[in-house]
């Protein structure tokens, strides 16, 4: 168990970054971000800052060395630099469940292989095999690169076949997976942490909406039965126990009409999903993973109220006058100088009694 005191080593130095060095902060844990250089909002709350590529090894060893534990805030950290500094430090969660979740093929076979029900999808290699594709899975379908893709970037949708060449070319033509588009009644995720004495504790799943891609919004609990709660922490479960995973992921599903479970992906860290549990929750998403990473017992994950999170994108943000001045609205912005469209500037929850 790391005392107070201990140092954090931290890849990644965006909005996650900064709000896991300032629940860390809270615990008397001190951070050292790692990040390449820009404009990295974790900067701003973190005791030390490297700034370096990932790629430079001797950058990632001497970081290693100045900490006593790893963890990341994104999953597009390359495998072979988190590999060095494990070879130093213990990295959490762990180099496995990062390689994993770098590519969509490894990820989707792996659910498979746990018996963990996915939308159909086929490998992608070139026209040849996409057109083979299409043929398996149908329309329509989303062609989604393997790596280096992330809030809908990376994809796209194929209607018909006219769609088909364009798609291709859309993706850059990389190595890409096609799935069947899922006439879904929901999306859902499952927030959860697994600590190093293998308890888990899970937040109640929210309920997520999608715009161009990115998430837009996540009202917990979500509309679901207490039963479907249930099964879809189950599925959460076993990918923990099966990569003996320790702190936070994200798990996000489709749920069907029929209330079936599908899971779209995972995240090996602290999720989008899961903000809410910064003012609905005693312990945060935050928190509770570092909690589990430096060997802590895990929070409380009980809600105290109903949430609602709202992504504040691009120029959205610019309306933060008045959401501070809302009633019960909790404003966090992250510090970041330039609001490009697209790019996440803060999120504004809003509580409202537990149901
Ligand atoms: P992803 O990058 O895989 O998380 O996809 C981003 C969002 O696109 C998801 O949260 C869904 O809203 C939508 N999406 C992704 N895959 C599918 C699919 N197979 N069928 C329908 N919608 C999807």
């Amino acid at each position: 168990m790391l005392a107070p005191g201990s140092t954090i080593g931290i890849l990644g130095g965006g909005q996650l970054g900064r709000m896991l060095a300032l629940a860390a902060a809270r615990l008397g844990l001190k951070t050292h971000i790692f990040c390449p250089p820009g404009d990295a909002p974790g900067s701003h709350v973190c005791d030390r800052i490297t700034y370096a590529d990932y790629e430079d090894m001797a950058a990632c060893e001497a970081f290693a060395a100045a900490v006593d534990v790893v963890t990341f805030e994104f999953e597009n950290v390359p495998v072979a630099s988190v590999e060095r500094i494990a070879n130093h430090k213990a990295v959490r969660p762990g180099v496995e469940a990062l390689r994993i979740s770098q590519d969509r093929l490894l990820e989707k076979n792996f659910l498979v292989q746990l018996g963990i029900p996915t939308a159909p999808f086929a490998a992608v290699t070139g026209a040849v095999t996409l057109a083979r594709a299409v043929l398996q899975i149908g329309l329509p379908a989303i062609l989604k690169t393997r790596r280096l893709g992330y809030d809908g970037r990376g994809q796209a949708i194929i209607h018909n076949e006219a769609d088909i060449n364009g798609a291709w070319e859309g993706v850059g033509g990389a190595l890409s997976i096609l799935e069947g588009f899922v006439q879904f009644e929901r999306e859902i995720s499952v927030i959860a942490a697994r600590g190093q004495d293998g308890a888990i504790a899970y937040y109640d799943p929210p309920e997520n909406t999608h715009r161009d891609g990115i998430l837009d919004t996540s009202r917990a609990p979500a509309a679901i039965s207490g039963q479907l709660a249930e099964a879809a922490k189950l599925l959460c479960k076993r990918i923990l126990i099966t990569l003996d995973y320790i702190g936070v992921i994200g798990v996000e599903m489709f749920v069907l009409a029929d209330g079936a479970l599908l899971v779209n992906e995972f995240a090996p860290r602290v999720h989008n999903s899961g903000h809410w549990t910064l003012d609905a929750c005693t312990v945060s998403q935050f928190e509770q993973h570092i909690r589990a990473i430096c060997g802590w017992p895990l929070g409380d994950p009980a809600r105290h109220s109903d949430a609602q999170m709202r992504n504040l994108i691009g120029n959205s943000v610019e309306n933060w006058s008045a959401l501070a001045a809302e009633p019960g609205a909790a404003l966090h912005l992250y510090g970041k100088a330039e609001a490009r469209a697209g790019r996440k500037m803060g999120h504004v929850t809003k509580l409202f009694p537990k149901s």
